[in-house]
C-alpha cells in the first residue's frame, strides 16, 4: 500500500518516514482503521514567535511541535534549531519517536518541536528569548503528563534550562519532569548528555559481539562529530576500538592507523577547531570519501538521508549503525540489504537518548537520584535486550532489522488503540 502526503506534510524526511512505515506494515496485519491515523500526526501547533533582537528589530520565526501519538502515555521528542525546519520534518521525527519509545518499551508516545533558526547566528540574549517565547506559545501542549521536549540538533541543557523556566514561570511552582536533558542542578540526569553516544556503543559492541569481530580489530567511522558523534568516538576509543575516520560539518580527518579521540576532543575544547584543520592527528577527508572508506562498522551521526542510492553501492562497511535520524534512503536500504551489509536502524541504535530521558524524568517524579552506574547498566540492559530481539525477528522472518523494528513498534502501539478503542 502506498500513501499519500498531505500536501502541508510534503518534505522528504517525512516521505522516508511515510514509505518505511507502509513497507512494514506491508509484513503486518494492521488493522486497515489504524493505518490512516498512524502515518499522520496526532496533534501539530504551528507557532510564529516574534523575538526582539539585540539591533531593537522584532524578527519573526517560525515554531511548530509535533504529538504523533497519545496511546501509550505522554509525548516525547525533542526540540531541533535548523534553518530548514518544516512541519513536514519534525512530523516524520515525531512519528519516528512513536515507534523508538515502543519498541524500548517506554511508556511515551512521539512528539518532536522545531523552529526554523540558524542558531549560530542568534546571540546568547537572542536565543534566550527565542525559546521562552517558543515555549510560551506551545505551552497548552507541555506538561510532565502531556508532552516533555528534550534536546536534538541546535538545542542543548541550556536551552532545556529556559524550557524548565519558562513552563514553571507559567504555572507558578517548579516543573522539573517537563523537560529533559536539563542541567543537573534543576533536576537533569547523571549519563543523559552521552546517552544517545553510549547507546550507540552499546549496540554496536552486540553487533561484534554476535558476529565475532574481535573489537580491537575493528575500524570504525563515524559522521558527525557532535553529541552523538563524539560521545561514541570517545567511548569506542575506550573500549579498544580504532576510529579511522570522523567528520564535522566542514569535512573530515582520516588516519587508517587509528584517530586519537581524547587528543582530539581536548584539541577542539581549546580552540573550537573544525577537524579538517587538525592534521597533526590525520589526513583532511571529504565528506563522500569518508561514507566509502573501507571499515567494519559506519555511523552516520549528522544529518538525514547521508547514504542514497548514489553511495550505497560504494559503501564498503559491515554493519551500519545509524547514529542519526532518517541517513538512509529507501533505495540505499534495498543496495545494502542486496550487498549483504547490517543495517541497525536509527529507531533502536539511537533510542540510548530517549531511554536516558525516561529514567531523567522518572529521577524527577520520585524526587530521587540515580548513581552514574546504575543509569549506564539500565540503559545497556534495555538496548540490549531490543537489540537481540528486533535481530531474532529479522533473522527469523528474513526481513532487514528496520523492518522488524518497525513491526514491533507499530505492533505494540496498535495494541494499545485497540483495548483504550475509539472515542466517543
Ligand atoms: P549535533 O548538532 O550535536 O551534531 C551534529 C554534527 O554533525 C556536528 O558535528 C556537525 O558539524 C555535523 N555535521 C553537520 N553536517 C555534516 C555533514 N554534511 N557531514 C558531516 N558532519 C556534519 O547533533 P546531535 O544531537 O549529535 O544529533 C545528530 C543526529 O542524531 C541527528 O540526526 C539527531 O536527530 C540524532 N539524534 C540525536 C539524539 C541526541 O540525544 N542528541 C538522540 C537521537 C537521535
Amino acid at each position: 500500500m502506498t500513501s499519500v502526503i498531505p500536501p502541508e506534510l510534503d518534505h522528504s524526511t517525512f516521505r522516508l518516514a511515510v514509505a518505511q512505515f507502509d513497507q512494514a506494515v506491508s509484513h503486518m496485519a494492521l488493522d486497515p482503521n489504524l493505518f490512516d491515523r498512524l502515518k499522520s500526526p496526532q496533534r501539530a501547533l504551528s507557532v510564529s514567535i516574534p523575538v526582539r533582537m539585540d539591533d531593537g528589530q522584532v524578527e519573526v520565526f517560525r515554531g511548530y511541535r509535533v504529538q504523533h501519538d497519545l496511546s501509550r502515555g505522554p509525548t516525547k521528542g525533542g526540540i531541533r534549531y535548523h534553518p530548514d525546519v518544516t512541519l513536514g520534518e519534525v512530523s516524520a521525527l515525531a512519528m519516528g519517536m512513536t515507534w523508538k519509545t515502543a519498541l524500548a518499551g517506554l511508556p511515551f508516545g512521539g512528539a518532536k518541536g522545531g523552529v526554523a533558526v540558524n542558531p549560530t547566528h542568534l546571540s546568547s540574549g537572542e536565543l534566550e528569548r527565542l525559546t521562552r517565547r517558543y515555549i510560551a506559545e506551545i505551552f497548552p501542549l507541555l506538561g510532565p503528563y502531556k508532552d516533555i521536549p528534550a534536546p536534538d540538533v541546535g538545542t542543548n541543557a541550556q536551552i532545556m534550562a529556559w524550557v524548565m523556566d519558562t513552563y514553571s514561570q507559567q504555572v507558578g511552582f517548579s516543573v522539573r519532569d517537563v523537560v529533559t536533558g536539563k542541567p543537573l542542578s534543576i533536576g537533569g540526569s547523571l549519563g543523559r548528555e552521552e546517552a544517545t553516544g553510549r547507546g550507540v556503543v552499546d549496540v554496536t559492541l552486540e553487533v561484534l559481539r554476535h558476529f565475532q569481530q574481535p573489537l580491537t580489530d575493528t575500524t570504525i567511522v563515524i559522521q558527525g562529530f557532535g553529541n552523538v558523534g563524539s560521545h561514541a568516538a570517545r567511548i569506542l576509543y575506550e573500549e579498544g576500538a580504532k576510529v579511522i575516520a570522523i567528520s564535522d560539518r566542514f569535512g573530515g580527518l582520516h588516519n587508517p592507523k587509528g584517530l586519537d579521540i581524547p587528543a582530539i576532543l581536548t584539541e577542539r575544547k581549546r580552540d573550537k577547531s573544525i577537524l579538517p584543520s587538525l592534521t597533526q592527528f590525520g589526513e583532511p577527508i571529504l565528506h563522500e570519501d569518508l561514507l566509502t572508506l573501507p571499515c567494519h562498522v559506519l555511523i552516520p551521526a549528522a544529518l538525514a538521508e547521508q547514504i542514497t542510492k548514489t553511495n550505497a553501492p560504494k559503501i564498503q562497511c559491515q554493519f551500519l549503525i545509524e547514529g542519526a535520524n532518517g541517513p538512509t534512503t529507501l533505495d540505499a536500504d534495498a543496495i545494502l540489504n542486496d550487498r549483504g551489509i547490517l543495517v541497525v536502524p536509527d529507531i533502536l541504535a539511537n533510542a540510548g537518548g530517549v531511554i536516558v530521558s525516561y529514567f531523567e524524568w522518572a529521577q524527577d517524579a520520585q524526587r530521587f537520584s540515580w548513581e552514574e552506574s546504575h543509569i549506564h547498566s539500565r540503559l545497556q540492559s534495555i538496548i540490549t535486550k531490543a537489540f537481540y530481539r528486533i535481530l531474532h525477528e529479522a533473522e527469523d522472518k528474513k526481513i532487514p532489522m528496520r523492518t522488524a523494528a518497525l513491526i514491533s513498534g507499530i505492533e505494540e502501539v496498535a495494541r494499545a488503540h485497540q483495548c483504550r478503542g475509539l472515542y466517543p
